[in-house]
């Protein structure tokens, strides 16, 4: 499957910000703006907000989580399930993201067991990988990404890969204002569709849909979803606004 096979996504992550009032503002006003975008439209919002936005963006938006437990239940105060998640109407849930290895001290192999836990629970993973700056400038970006991805997605079935996404979301460029190149991004994607082909064959590196993360904005996603191996875009800070928002959504009807 090439990229013109493979759907456009457009994820935004809204990490600790909305309470539901400004969330459902915000989702009346986008949907007339993206009514005639092609692309699927992906929200992961605060666990308060992913009930009353499911209620009311029905199927035209995805909408999910940013986190998850590992655990089925239990005593964990404080966590979320991914039964949780699917019961409040939550379709996805980003796992890996560089603030929860960074901040939280999330390890591939926590990693790996909520990407399994996920996909059991039939909530989509949208697994974050990415290098460091210092590990970039030593040369070890494929090294790190191998690792990553072998790592989290160990003891996966072959069949499951075509229920998840993948974003590719080098540490340097989130929340930065410091994108990536089409070129480096290019680079990196190719790089990491190899080794899900060595990881679950052909199929699931073909169909596997690998976003890119990091400073996007209007002004540069088209010459990023432009290139072979990007199927779209996860974006954090830009995807606040909705003015904003929808520019990127709509990005190639400008
Ligand atoms: C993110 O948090 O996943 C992200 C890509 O952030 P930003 O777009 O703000 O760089």
């Amino acid at each position: 499957m090439d990229q013109e096979h493979r759907p456009v996504i457009i994820a935004g992550n809204w990490k600790m910000y909305k309470t539901i009032k400004e969330g459902l503002v915000f989702v009346k006003e986008l949907l007339p703006m993206i009514k005639d975008s092609n692309s699927e439209v992906y929200l992961a919002v605060p666990y308060t907000l992913i009930k009353p936005l499911a209620d009311t963006v029905k199927r035209k938006i995805v909408i999910g989580a940013q986190n998850m437990n590992d655990a089925t239940e239990g005593a964990f105060t404080g966590e979320v399930a991914a039964m949780m998640l699917k019961d409040v109407g939550a379709r996805f849930v980003i796992l890996g993201h560089s603030e929860r290895r960074r901040l939280f001290g999330e390890t591939n192999e926590f990693i790996n067991r909520k990407v399994k836990r996920a996909l059991s629970a039939g909530v989509q993973p949208i697994l974050c990988i990415g290098e460091t700056e210092q590990e970039r400038d030593e040369g070890k970006t494929q090294e790190v990404l191998r690792t990553q991805l072998t790592e989290c997605l160990a003891s996966v079935r072959k069949t499951q890969f075509k229920r998840m996404i993948l974003a590719y979301e080098p540490v340097w460029a989130i929340g930065t204002d410091r994108v990536a190149t089409p070129q480096e991004a290019q680079e990196a994607h190719r790089f990491c569709r190899q080794v899900i082909r060595e990881l679950a064959g052909d199929e699931a590196g073909d169909g596997m849909s690998i976003l890119y993360g990091g400073s996007v904005k209007p002004e540069n996603v088209h010459e990023l979803v432009n290139e072979p191996d990007l199927d779209g875009v996860l974006v954090g800070g830009a995807s606040l606004n909705v003015e904003t928002f929808s520019k990127i959504v709509n990005f190639n009807q400008v």
